[in-house]
């Protein structure tokens, strides 16, 4: 079936005027047209359905369409759709900040608002490059991990990992220092890799995606080394910044990733999960130490920085919507299951030959597909596997050849089962 605008199919103009995320248009095939979404299907322009069994993008949480989320939206619009946010506070604003900082380790008190994931964490290194400057202390660098992804935009580009995504901007990036990703074998060469950087004192802050490298392809480290990491730039006055914009919101099996640390960061983005997939919006929670910093009766010591949308009531309303869904017992419930299903699915695939470096963090699991050429994002598993899938009537989409499922948290066993039948099959060929 074909969807017109006005002369022209939607793919035609889909080509005429769309510039797609990640996309080269040269070579690209036709989109798929998903035209409704409802729980952990989204249903394309022939009706055939599809599970959403990576949570489009990583974002959804309780299943799209939620009655209670459509609720807050309508409720929200008919109040107050959107205003000004310097100079101008709102009720639903703040019931967020309340409610997020409740959640969050304690001394984490101050939410700073805006659209998305890059913007949370290049507001973070914002606020610490801030505070040194504030303080008349000359700390700018910043430690990130290899293989780590915190966004799009240049301060987010400049910590993640350098390589195929961002190379020609590469020359105007600030300077890092990347330690290794952790391995059973390396971590107290990391350790004493990091100690001696930070003995330089150049180091305003350390950037981290905490146990779980979203884009790297799903690859996960414990909670025992990030303690030592954090510990250690703690003891050097480095300040910590945990990436949790994948990490929240359940996906690791508890509320945050921080919360299987001892030692917390001094500042957590947040997004994705945050209005359970469903508005752009992203936070930037700082401790008290950081936003104190800032005050001043120089107008130039605040935090200079805003944009439009800046804390748009309809998002916000979303996200105290979906912290609702977070306090219900049958939100942990099927958390719960979802980890325990992952579990067993794991031990299967344990089983397999062309199978490696099977990992679980929560309600994400993760494989390798052996390809014998190493892991590349743009390996053939990619497109294989993704077509492959689709035509099973499964929207995911791998990562090089690693193929995960993060689902949203709404899925039944029956459903999880059909991804897991549908991974084995593809196994076999
Ligand atoms: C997705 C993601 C980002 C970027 O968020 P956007 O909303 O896509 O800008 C940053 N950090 C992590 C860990 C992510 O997974």
């Amino acid at each position: 079936m074909h969807i017109f605008i006005s002369d022209m199919t939607l793919q035609e103009k889909d080509k005429k005027h769309v510039w797609h995320p990640f996309t080269q248009h040269f070579t690209a095939k036709e989109h798929l047209e998903i035209v409704s979404a409802k729980g952990i299907y989204l249903t394309d322009v022939d009706g055939k359905q599809y599970i959403d069994a990576n949570s489009s993008w990583w974002v959804n949480t309780h299943g799209h369409a939620h009655s209670h989320i459509g609720d807050a939206i309508n409720q929200q619009f008919k109040t107050m759709d959107h205003i000004v946010f310097a100079g101008v506070t709102h009720p639903k604003a703040v019931e967020l900040a309340d409610r997020i900082t409740n959640l969050l380790p304690e001394h984490l008190e101050k939410v700073f608002f805006s659209d998305n994931g890059s913007t949370a964490t290049e507001i973070a290194m914002k606020m610490v490059i801030q505070f040194f400057y504030n303080r008349g202390e000359k700390k700018t660098k910043f430690l990130a991990m290899n293989g780590s992804y915190h966004g799009d935009t240049f301060g987010a580009m400049s910590v993640g990992q350098r390589g195929y995504f961002n190379k020609p901007f590469e020359s105007v990036f600030f300077d890092v220092d990347y330690i290794h990703f952790p391995t059973s074998e390396n971590e107290e060469s990391i350790l004493e890799n990091t100690k001696s950087l930070f003995q330089s004192n150049e180091f305003a802050g350390m950037i981290i995606e905490p146990l779980v490298q979203g884009a790297a392809g799903m690859r996960m480290y414990s909670s025992e080394f990030l303690d030592k990491l954090t510990e250690l730039a703690h003891s050097f006055g480095v300040k910590v910044i945990f990436d949790e914009v994948m990490t929240g919101f359940g996906r690791t099996g508890k509320l945050f990733a921080t919360d299987f640390c001892e030692n917390k960061p001094d500042i957590i983005a947040l997004s994705k999960g945050l209005t359970a997939g469903v508005m752009a919006l992203g936070l930037t929670v700082a401790s008290n130490e950081i936003y104190e910093a800032f005050l001043s009766d120089d107008i130039g010591k605040a935090l200079l920085h805003g944009h439009s949308f800046t804390a748009n009531p309809i998002a916000c309303a979303v996200a105290c919507a979906s912290l609702d869904l977070f306090e219900e017992e049958k939100t942990w419930e099927n958390i719960e299951n979802i980890v325990s299903w992952n579990a067993s699915f794991a031990e299967e695939l344990n089983e397999l030959k062309n199978v490696e470096n099977i990992r679980q963090q929560g309600t994400i699991l993760a494989f390798e597909v052996k390809t014998g050429e190493g892991n590349s994002y743009f390996s053939d598993v990619k497109t294989k596997a993704y077509d492959f899938f689709l035509e099973k009537g499964i929207l995911l989409r791998p990562l090089g050849n690693v193929i995960f499922i993060n689902p949203p948290y709404c899925i039944t066993k029956e459903e999880y089962l059909l991804i897991c039948e549908a991974i084995k099959e593809f196994l076999k060929k």
